[in-house]
């Protein structure tokens, strides 16, 4: 048995990878989940998540070997990850002067604002760095989106973002849980694609009467598994991947959910795989839990 600390879900592009210590080395590699057999056993420790670092060549992770107690990060992670986050989401409330330095290079960059739905036919609103890729599209999920705007800096784009959700309703987060069970309970794409227009003609109408550096676009973008068709059908697997025993290979990734095959059967089956980050487990032969699926999931 090999044992391995899982620590999370890494694109590059639209691939995905386990980020993974395998066994005593020190730093994280990434493990390529496409077709990869997972066959694992949950042992009790957990380990911290480690946090993101801004340097000159911009983000880079950094493996930490401290214990976290109950907490997904230690202490001095925590921390970091506390400031990154009021940086990249407070930023325009703080202004300018008030933001951590190594990130305020991140933010004077142009920005894009999307919007992004979900199976479940949920509609968020978010933001991006840069004019290129879709990488926090991938990673969070979304299904179809519009890049709706592009804006001068990442201050400005916030302002907008911020007043998207309190003029027009739309939310900055959809839950994991919505997403899995989108999955397994898909709305149309037609309706989502309908409900993208709509709102995007709202969000151009807001643009018109707000301030400088905003300028309109409308670029369509679409997750690579809305033209896989082994996620039709799919039901939720009904076991949690942190505790027992899993065997399974996975066949697609859609954010965090995975589609999962098993050899003993011909289901395909959504997990989350964010359910196991932080997790120490042994990597190795072992018995898969029994697993039941309720013909009312599909
Ligand atoms: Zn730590």
């Amino acid at each position: 048995m090999n044992t391995w600390q899982i620590l999370g879900i890494s694109w590059a592009g639209d691939v995905p990878s386990l980020l993974t210590r395998v066994d005593q080395n020190r730093t994280s590699e990434l493990v390529p989940l496409l077709g990869r057999k997972l066959s694992y056993r949950v042992r009790q420790r957990r380990v911290c998540l480690g946090h993101i670092t801004y340097g000159e060549s911009g983000p880079a992770y950094v493996d930490c070997h401290n214990d976290p107690g109950p907490a997904p990060r230690c202490e001095r992670c925590a921390a970091v990850e506390n400031v990154l986050a009021a940086s990249m989401h407070q930023a325009h409330k703080l202004g300018r002067a008030y933001v951590d330095r190594r990130h305020t290079a991140h933010l004077d960059n142009p920005h894009r604002l999307y919007l992004a739905a979900f199976p479940d036919g949920s509609l968020k609103v978010g933001t991006s760095v840069g004019s290129s890729g879709g990488v926090r599209l991938i990673e969070q999920g979304a299904w179809l989106a519009r890049y709706v705007a592009v804006a001068s800096d990442g201050y400005v784009v916030r302002e907008l973002e911020d007043s998207v959700t309190t003029e027009l309703s739309v939310v900055q987060a959809v839950s994991t849980r919505r997403k899995l069970h989108g999955l397994a309970h898909r709305v149309d794409d037609a309706v989502l694609q309908s409900a993208l227009t709509t709102t995007t003609e709202q969000v151009h109408r807001l643009i018109a009467s707000s301030a400088d550096g905003i300028d309109p676009v409308d670029v369509a973008w679409n997750n690579p598994c809305v033209d896989d068709d082994r996620w039709n059908g799919a039901a939720a697997y009904p076991l949690r991947l942190d505790r027992g025993n899993h065997v399974f290979s996975v066949a697609a990734v859609c954010g965090r959910v995975g589609l999962i095959e098993r050899a003993s059967s011909t289901d395909r089956l959504l997990v989350d795989l964010g359910q196991m980050r932080g997790l120490e487990v042994e990597f190795g032969d072992v018995e898969p839990d029994a697993v039941e699926v309720q013909a009312s999931l599909f």
